[in-house]
């Protein structure tokens, strides 16, 4: 029988990179969450052979000043919450202190950064979570965090890499998703050189619903309606595709909580309800919505990856999107498939 022993700090950091860090798209998720996070309204995105040789995400943002970088890369080390009270009204995508110092540990990692409050930028290196350091460089104000040979010495891992072609669509479909969920942003991206996406940020309604075009095909533009309705505290906004614009596979469907694709029982049934009378069986819709309430409404610390949510009152966040969507689908039925009337 072996004794009880304290794992070592890279380890730690390994194990925690197995919850969230999967493949490719997801440290692409971290490091784009962190720059919408520090305010950026810039982010480059550059892939190499799919991400397995190199992710580099550049953006403009806030930077992080010299003295602080270590702590960026230190586990459950953050800027965003210092309390209970915090992570409970929290409103930035991250608040885990995880994602760092789990992709550094799995990858030979380079974070260069200037806040504007700095004269010069600085780089720290990382190297599969042993060997930091940490140098002047030259910078704009703002981050790029570059991630070289992901899972090199997790053999394991790197094993179950898909081909280049599907770790790049996984890739391709999260920056979308993220390029739905800010539309003021700019976005860009390229593989091996070559640029795959260049979203401009957008400021209006048609400039945002211009986006989706972008994003989804041009299914959406001329075949959606937009909504804006709120009560009780809850805000639902967003676009529903038409009857017409409805997909064989459901794959076009986004969701945002406060700003954050989610996948969710409460939601999926209530939008499914609400499409019920217009759909034909078998079809999916297509939509983004996005609902806004206040963060004490809805747990977001549920899974590492964030990606499930749970509404304190969740009879009411649905009946509220049942009822909004099925009114402003209602006009659309006379056109459609026949429907009991209600
Ligand atoms: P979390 O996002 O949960 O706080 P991370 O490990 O993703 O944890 O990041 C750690 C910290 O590093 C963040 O809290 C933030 O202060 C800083 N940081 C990370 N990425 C950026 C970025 N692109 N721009 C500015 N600060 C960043
Ligand atoms: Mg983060």
């Amino acid at each position: 029988m072996s004794r009880i022993r304290q794992l070592s700090p890279e380890l730690i950091n390994q194990i925690a990179a197995g919850e969230v860090i999967e493949r490719p798209a997801s440290v692409v998720k971290e490091l784009v969450e962190n720059s919408v996070d520090a305010g950026a309204t810039r982010i480059e995105i550059e892939i190499e052979d799919g991400g397995a040789r190199l992710i580099r995400v550049r953006d403009n943002g806030s930077g992080i000043a010299v003295d602080e970088l270590p702590l960026a890369v230190t586990s459950h080390a953050t800027s965003k919450i210092g309390s209970l009270d915090d992570l409970e009204h929290v409103l930035t995508l991250g608040f885990r202190g995880e994602a760092l110092p789990s992709i550094a540990s799995v990858a030979r990692f380079a974070l260069s950064s200037r806040p504007a409050t700095q004269d010069a930028g600085w780089r720290l290196e990382i190297e599969g979570g042993r060997n930091q350091t940490q140098q002047p460089a030259q910078h704009p104000v703002g981050t790029t965090i570059e991630v070289r040979d992901l899972f090199y010495n997790v053999p394991a891992r790197r094993k179950f890499l898909r081909a280049e072609r599907t770790e790049f669509s996984h890739i391709d479909e999260l920056v979308k998703s993220m390029a739905l969920a800010r539309t003021d942003v700019e976005f860009r991206l390229s593989h091996n050189g070559k640029p795959v996406r260049l979203l401009r940020p957008t400021t209006d309604e048609s400039s945002a619903l211009q986006r989706i075009g972008e994003v989804c095909g041009d299914i959406f533009i001329g075949q959606s309606l937009h909504l804006d309705h709120a009560a009780a505290g809850l805000r639902l906004s967003g676009w529903v595709g038409l009857p017409t614009a409805s997909r064989s596979q459901a794959d076009q469907q986004f969701f945002y909580v406060n700003g954050r694709l989610v996948r969710d029982r409460v939601l999926a049934h209530a939008v499914r309800q609400a499409y019920a009378d217009v759909l034909y069986h078998g079809r999916h819709a297509a939509f983004v919505l996005y609902l806004e309430l206040d963060p004490t409404m809805v747990d977001v610390n549920v899974h590492p990856a964030k990606s499930e949510v749970r509404f304190r009152e969740s009879r009411l966040v649905h009946d509220f999107l049942y009822r909004t969507l099925h009114a402003a689908l209602a006009d659309t039925r006379a056109g459609s498939v026949s429907s009991a009337p209600t």
